[in-house]
């Protein structure tokens, strides 16, 4: 039968151990901290940050929260972040993507300091990562590879396919899967929007991880028999709802379930791994400042 992997309940286990490693950080009088910063107007921006205070106060993690101006000059953002390096109580730095315009992104990314860079998107962080020495591994790509173990699916010498090539799901997803570390080993192929023939890849997938954010894309004919779907993609489609609309995954869930031996759902597979992770990259931060070592 199809195992469908539940997101939610995953997280929620590796909330629980936080948890032990923020008790643990308060014994030695570490209370983690991150900050959000956000630069927009943007209802999902707004909903995303508050999403994020939400869990970390769930778990006792401080929140503090900067809002500025979307039509502030660019240097009062670098400001922020200056002053948020400096500041011995927060851990973790987040800058709320997309930013206006007139502020280069890439420079907000390279002003957080590397070992508050929770995101992991410092180019230091991502050196390190593509080095094999990850400090902060991306909360997404970090969140997959905790679901695949969640479900016992082994990496090692399987053959991977990352339907996505962006900085922060399809790069970082599969430098980690091509890691010599637990959760890598797999022969990874990366396809993108001049893939030739995508469904040729896919078909033969172990292990198929879906972020292009193209809805339902990926339907059960492009699948092996038994593989492993892994459903990043978020998207909003009209729908007779309340609401409008409906949120499916970049994957063709019925199906695909009909072939998959392991599914992710959308919403509730990959999601509330993201937060999760972020939460843990903060814990992480935290200790590594405080040379505090903790059981993650
Ligand atoms: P981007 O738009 O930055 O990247 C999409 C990638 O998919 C690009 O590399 C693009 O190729 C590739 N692509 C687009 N269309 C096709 C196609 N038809 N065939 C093959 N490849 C294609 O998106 P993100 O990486 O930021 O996000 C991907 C999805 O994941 C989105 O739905 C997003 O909402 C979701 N997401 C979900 C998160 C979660 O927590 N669940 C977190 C982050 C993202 P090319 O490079 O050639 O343009």
């Amino acid at each position: 039968m199809t195992h469908v992997l539940d997101g939610n309940a995953v997280g929620d286990r590796i909330r629980d151990g936080l948890r032990e490693g923020i008790d643990d950080l308060a014994d030695a009088g570490v209370t983690p901290g991150l900050a959000t910063v956000l630069m927009s107007d943007d209802p999902a921006s707004e909903t995303y940050v508050s999403m994020k205070m939400k869990a970390c106060e769930e778990v006792g993690i401080d929140s503090i929260h900067r809002e500025l101006d979307p039509d502030a000059p660019a240097e009062e953002l670098f400001g922020t972040v200056e002053e948020l390096n400096d500041d011995p109580a927060v851990n973790g730095i987040l800058v709320q993507m997309p930013v206006p315009d007139h502020v280069d992104d890439r420079e907000v990314l390279r002003s957080i300091d590397p070992l508050k860079d929770v995101d992991g998107f410092h180019p230091e962080n991502v050196g390190r990562l593509v080095a094999g020495n990850p400090r902060f591994k991306p909360c997404t790509p970090h969140g997959v590879q905790k679901l695949l173990d969640a479900a016992d699916v082994e990496t090692e010498g399987a053959d991977a396919v990352v339907v996505g090539r962006s900085d922060i799901v399809g790069k970082p997803m599969a430098n980690l899967l091509i890691q010599k570390a637990d959760g890598g080993n797999a022969t990874t192929t990366v396809c993108h929007s001049r893939t030739g023939d995508l469904a040729a890849k896919t078909r033969e997938a172990d292990i198929v991880i879906a972020a292009a954010g193209v809805p339902e894309m990926i339907d059960g004919s492009m699948l092996k028999e038994g593989a492993t779907v892994i459903d990043v993609g978020v998207n909003r489609v009209d729908a007779d709802t309340e609401k409008g609309y409906e949120l499916v995954g970049d994957v063709e869930f019925e199906s695909a379930e009909e072939v998959a031996d392991v599914i992710t759902p959308v919403p509730g597979g990959v999601g509330p791994m993201t937060i999760t992770m972020l939460l843990y990259n903060t814990v992480k931060a935290a200790s590594l400042q405080h040379d505090h070592p903790v059981d993650l």
